[in-house]
């Protein structure tokens, strides 16, 4: 008894190191579905800016149907893996549609983004072979290359240099196949990998390249395919990974999409895919909506980048210091950890959900409020949140 006593007491002091460095999580409860503006259980009604619903589809009339529909016709769950007697003919369908979408031969359903790179590398890459990381990726691809024994480099963040160098070494220790993989968007920044550049660098080295794409798809690019898209790449990379759970649904649900003979293999040997029960009809029904709306036209992307535009110049002329660029996640410099949770905490008193991130999520001294834009939130929903962020910054002394 001595030992379990033990060991309960001293998840406890754990908990309590965690409380005690500031770093405890709590988690609000919502009692509206996700949407442009959210209700707490306390009763209030606030403008939500931190939701990965880029295009508003979380709570989309047209893909709740879709999901009901499917409901309807193929049932609630399927209680089986894919390969015993788990795949109904929509599972197929959205294969086939995410392939076209994305621009691949083939794509390869999991339950969620974090099991498609989990079940990814050591499918492919064996011990005389190299996998070079960005330093920034995602903890789902930082696992997944932690499961395979492939020999591993991390390169500095989007440094094209480094990445040289790192495939020199690989190559001077005798790799057999390389592959090179970045997220898409970079999340606490909004940065995005410079694929075409990377390509270049790949393929002088004869790497492979992959990359994350769960903060793009369906909205980054011209037509909302990604990364690829936006950066001329389209139909040029080995290897995309994403999430069901973001832009297109945000339910959840991930998928890898490649060459078919990659596609292929995975099916038949990637763990989270043979052991793990297949997506549910609901889920892939709506997705398959999605894929319409967003196939149909542009408007939903279209909506996201003028909405962008309009907060980032807002806050810019508040005064605020934000990290530039173009994509719906703005990163709103504060600096200090403790004046981050006292802007977020003003403004959430004012109606607006923010979080704001410090170390160790961002690097120390790099604290800031991580603002998403969604295609749904209304001209009057941002200008109200602007006035708040104008109110809210002075008031704590981020702005004068
Ligand atoms: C959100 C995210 C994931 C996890 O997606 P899930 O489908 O929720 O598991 C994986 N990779 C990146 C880059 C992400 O941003």
């Amino acid at each position: 008894m001595a030992n379990t006593t033990d060991f309960y007491a001293s998840l406890r002091a754990e908990l309590q190191q965690i409380r005690d460095a500031g770093l405890f999580k709590v988690e609000r409860k919502i009692v509206t579905p996700q949407s442009s503006f959210i209700s707490t259980d306390n009763g209030a009604t606030v403008i939500n800016l931190c939701a990965n619903n880029y295009l508003g589809l979380s709570s989309h009339r047209g893909v709740e149907e879709a999901a009901q529909a499917a409901v309807a016709t193929r049932g609630f769950g399927l209680s089986s893996v894919r390969f015993i007697c788990g795949t109904q003919d929509l599972h197929k369908d959205l294969e086939a549609r995410l392939s076209r979408f994305l621009g691949t031969e083939d794509t390869i359903l999991y339950g969620s983004a974090f099991d498609a790179n989990g079940g990814l590398f050591e499918v492919l890459l064996g011990a005389e072979d190299a996998v070079l990381s960005d330093e920034l990726n995602h903890a789902s691809i930082i696992d997944g290359i932690r499961l395979c024994k492939a020999k591993r480099y991390r390169y500095k963040h989007n440094d094209l240099d480094d990445l040289r160098e790192q495939l020199r070494q690989a190559d001077a220790a005798g790799a057999r196949h390389k592959l090179v993989f970045t997220d898409g968007v970079f999340s606490m920044d909004g940065t995005i990998a410079r694929l075409d550049e990377i390509r270049a660098v790949c393929d002088e080295f004869g790497a492979l390249l992959g990359f994350d794409d769960s903060h793009a798809t369906g909205f980054v690019g011209k037509t909302g395919r990604g990364t690829h898209e936006y950066r001329g790449v389209f139909g040029k990379v080995d290897i995309i990974t994403g999430t069901l759970g973001k832009a297109l649904g945000g339910a959840s649900g991930g998928f890898t999409s490649a060459k078919s003979e990659v596609v292929a293999l995975l099916r038949q040997r990637s763990r989270p895919y043979l052991f793990s029960n297949s997506v549910a009809p609901a889920i892939v029904g709506a997705t398959l909506k999605v894929l319409d709306l967003l196939e149909a036209d542009t408007t939903l992307r279209d909506n996201l980048e003028e909405n962008t535009r309009i907060f980032r110049a807002g806050l810019a002329a508040r005064g605020f210091d934000l990290k530039p660029g173009m994509h719906p996640i703005i990163p709103v410099m504060v600096y200090d950890a403790e004046l981050s949770q006292r802007l977020s905490q003003r403004l959430l008193e004012l109606g607006v959900y923010v979080i704001g991130f410090f170390y160790p999520v961002v690097p120390k001294g790099q604290a800031r409020i991580r603002v998403q834009v969604s295609a749904q939130h209304t001209q009057s929903q941002l200008t109200t949140a602007l006035d708040a962020f104008g109110k809210a910054g002075r008031e704590v002394g981020v702005v004068s």
